[in-house]
């Protein structure tokens, strides 16, 4: 007489249990063994929503990082800018250990506390003292974590400006730096003066402040050379929004 083994669960050793089947059944070699013992425990199905919730877990992983992406590609961060990061900044004084410390925790808190007065920056100082870095530091630090930023330099938002105004659509460089989570604007005070580009940045800044949407600005003037240069009202909107750091 034929002795047959009875098959066990590979996860768990338990024997399949044996079922009636009709000798036609067991007559197809195959399907006839697979059909006749079934298993005694859930292991199996377990083990098959297991690998349906990693194939999951790794789609959305990848949205997320093509997401990510596309932000980067949004916020006009250059290969070069990407590598400034925070971890990579390497404070010389004490003004920017504080300031590396204030913008780290910043960063941590973003989702938390972005929605209060005084949720911006407006870092100040000489040339080469790490400003563009910390501001660039924390646009990547925040697109890593998903959140829209926009980096623009001041200079390159006028360009585009003046481009979109030729064939009459402007608001479509104005509205996202309006609306995106955080706007960090570069070298403030660093392009050619125009007074229908204060008039743009007024209207962005204002919006904002409203909005209680987050700014970072970077520039060599001082609020009151701001005030000067650009008028009373967006040194005021500044001093509004902006926790203002020497560095
Ligand atoms: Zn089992």
């Amino acid at each position: 007489m034929e002795v047959k083994a009875i098959p066990v669960c590979i996860y768990c050793g338990k024997p399949f249990a044996e079922q009636e089947l009709p000798q036609a059944f067991l007559r197809l070699p195959v399907i006839g063994e697979k059909l006749r013992y079934v298993p005694q425990c859930d292991c199996y199905e377990k083990q098959r929503e297991k690998e349906e919730a990693e194939r999951k877990a790794k789609e959305e992983k990848e949205l997320l990082l093509k997401q990510i992406e596309e932000l980067y590609s949004r916020s006009r961060l250059t290969p070069r800018f990407r590598r400034r990061t925070l971890q990579s900044f390497f404070p010389r004084n004490e003004k920017q250990k504080e300031a590396l410390a204030l913008l780290f925790e910043y960063v941590s808190l973003f989702n938390t506390a972005r929605e209060k007065e005084l949720n911006g920056f407006y870092l100040y100082g000489a040339p080469g003292r790490g400003k563009t870095h910390l501001a660039a530091g924390v646009a990547n630090e925040l697109l890593k974590q998903g959140v829209p930023c926009v980096y623009v330099k001041t200079g390159e938002l006028l360009s585009a400006i003046r481009e979109k105004f030729k064939s009459g659509d402007k608001e479509e460089v104005i509205t996202p730096l309006k609306e995106v989570d955080l706007l960090i604007l570069d070298d403030l005070g660093a392009e050619e003066k125009q007074e229908w580009f204060i008039a743009d940045v007024f209207r962005i800044f204002d919006w904002r402040l409203e909005m209680l949407l987050p700014v970072i600005i970077t520039s060599n003037l001082t609020v009151d050379e701001v005030a000067e240069r650009y008028g009373e009202r967006i040194a005021s909107r500044i001093k509004r929004m902006c926790r203002i750091i020497e560095i």
